[in-house]
């Protein structure tokens, strides 16, 4: 029961005569007093009490008491970490949209193979895992064509073996432990509740980044909620994440998915989006693994996006290829990065030169 704690104030009874209330802290003092003195000691709690008549059953946890703590430092916990990543990622080697199963595969294999590569995922989601939490339908198991298996061991996750695909007895089982992987890795951030609303896009004026040309050099991004709202508060200005390579992996066409290859063709990167095409499981799942690429330079495609922007079939409820997708995508981001780096430091050399040159 709860009670107001306030000083005593007139008001009307029933009757229409003004009355003066009892002062309603005496009356919870009271109260209080009376549950916890006259109750026998075994139902002083009030679950206990709900519970009169039962037998009482002892446990580990009887008589629990929690250390003491400000609500000010519960505060000051969170804010601190998350404005110190934000700060620390706001220049990243890799930018992951999307934390589906390709974009999380993607994060895995990196960090395996560069555990000192800066990983940012961008996630829209407040729960990261994408369209991998069910298999096709809303059913629960997950079907995986071999050989994308061999991922499933390495995570050592059981499936039950049915000669040509494997079967995990619930997706949420496979996405679970990959994101428990995930987010265990030091280098890795995931800022979920968080939309890709825009990309970087800068000219390689000097010839120095890329050869020349757009290419691709971060991601903009805003809180979900904001991104969802723009249509009814205005001046809602983004973040911006920079990035040496980004890899996006937003799935199929939606509310939020292809968000990437929509954005490049309304820039003119790419020629146009056709949309996935339709099912078929045998052509899909391979298509998806072999086009997985650079797009425009600084820009690598995994999972289902690449379906809009190569018309290729949607494959429907098996999973193997987003995860080999992703898996692939590391491998071509780790090779831009690796090119991006080596261009830094050849443009970095030559300005030094300059300035030797230059500085009498
Ligand atoms: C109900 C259901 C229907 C399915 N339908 C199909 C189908 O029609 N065809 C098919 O081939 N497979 C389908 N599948 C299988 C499977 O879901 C997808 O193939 C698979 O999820 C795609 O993996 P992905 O990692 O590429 O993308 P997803 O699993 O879709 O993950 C993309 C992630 O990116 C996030 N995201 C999107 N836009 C942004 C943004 N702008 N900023 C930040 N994050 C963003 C999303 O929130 C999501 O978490 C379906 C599965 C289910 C359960």
């Amino acid at each position: 029961m709860a009670f107001a704690m306030t000083s005593r104030v007139p008001y009307k009874a029933a009757s229409g005569r003004s009355v003066r209330s009892a002062a309603p802290a005496r009356i919870f003092q009271r109260v209080r007093a009376q549950a916890m003195d006259n109750t026998p000691k075994e139902y002083r709690s009030e679950s206990a009490a709900a519970t009169a008549g039962l037998p009482i059953t002892t446990t580990p946890f009887d008589d629990w008491k929690f250390t003491p703590i400000r609500e000010a430092t519960v505060s000051r916990a969170m804010t601190s970490r998350y404005f110190k990543d934000m700060d620390s990622y706001a220049e990243s080697d890799v930018v992951i949209i999307g934390a589906g199963s390709a974009g999380l595969s993607c994060a895995y294999e990196i960090s395996k193979q560069r555990p000192d590569v800066k990983i940012a995922i961008i996630e829209q989601n407040v729960s990261p895992g994408g369209g991998a939490w069910l298999g096709g339908q809303l059913f629960s198991a997950m079907v995986i064509r071999k050989p994308a298996h061999n991922l499933l061991n390495e995570l050592q996750i059981p499936y039950e073996d049915e000669g040509d695909y494997v079967v995990v007895k619930h997706a949420a089982l496979f996405t679970s432990t990959l994101l428990s992987k995930v987010l265990k890795m030091p280098n890795i951030k995931l800022f979920n509740a968080t939309a890709a609303e825009d990309l970087i896009v800068r000219e390689d004026t000097n010839r120095e980044i890329v050869g020349g040309g757009k290419y691709i050099g971060g991601v903009v991004t805003n809180w979900t909620l904001v991104t969802l709202h723009h249509d009814t508060q205005s001046c809602m200005d983004p973040n911006v994440i920079e990035a040496k390579v980004v890899v996006s992996s937003c799935g199929h066409d939606g509310p939020m998915g292809a968000h990437s290859v929509k954005r490049l063709a309304s820039l003119g990167m790419v020629p146009h989006v056709p949309g996935m095409g339709a099912l078929d499981m045998n052509t899909a799942e391979d298509k998806i693994v072999n086009n997985t690429r650079e797009v425009v330079p600084g820009l690598v495609l995994a999972g289902m996006e690449l379906s809009e922007v190569d018309g290729s079939p949607r494959m429907g409820p098996t999973f193997g290829a987003m995860f080999i997708s992703g898996q692939k995508a590391a491998h071509v981001a780790l090779a831009v990065l690796k090119k991006r780096e080596a261009a830094a430091a050849a443009a970095a050399a030559a300005r030094k030169v300059q300035t030797m040159v230059t500085t009498p």
